[in-house]
């Protein structure tokens, strides 16, 4: 069903459309996968239809990621200095692949979400209008 938008008139609940986004889901429906690669967005809904072309995450999932991984690390980084002291050699060998894995596993999850909040406020793409037929 190409140019199928459910929920256009009815509510959306930010609340499970944040939970269905953060888990890579459809923010309308919840069962529909919402990447069609790591962090590539698909063009539509498999279940629902729901067209996501008129996502704008842009920058901002980066932006997440940076900000709750770096506020993960940094207190543990300090945590782990004050209680064993560790060689600095030590303490890159360590915290470098965790924060490069966390920030692997939390980038398309912090894309999802702001995809289902993009939806759930009828941003962009999401609201009233089509995809790409908004005011400029
Ligand atoms: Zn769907």
């Amino acid at each position: 069903m190409p140019g199928y938008r459910p929920g256009v008139e009815g509510p959306r609940s930010w609340v499970s459309a944040l939970a269905r986004g953060l888990s890579k889901r459809c923010p309308a429906c919840g069962r529909g996968r919402l990447f069609a690669g790591y962090t590539r967005i698909a063009k539509a809904c498999s279940e629902c239809g729901l067209d996501f072309t008129g996502h704008r995450a842009d920058d901002a999932p980066p932006y997440v990621t940076i900000l709750v991984v770096g506020h993960v690390a940094i207190p543990l980084a300090l945590a782990a200095k004050q209680a064993f002291d560790p060689p600095l050699g030590l303490q890159f060998a360590v915290l470098t692949p965790i924060m490069l894995v966390a920030a692997y596993l939390m980038l398309p999850i912090s894309k999802g979400g702001l995809v289902g909040l993009q939806w759930a406020n009828r941003m962009h793409g999401f609201g009233e209008e089509p995809a790409g037929g908004g005011a400029v």
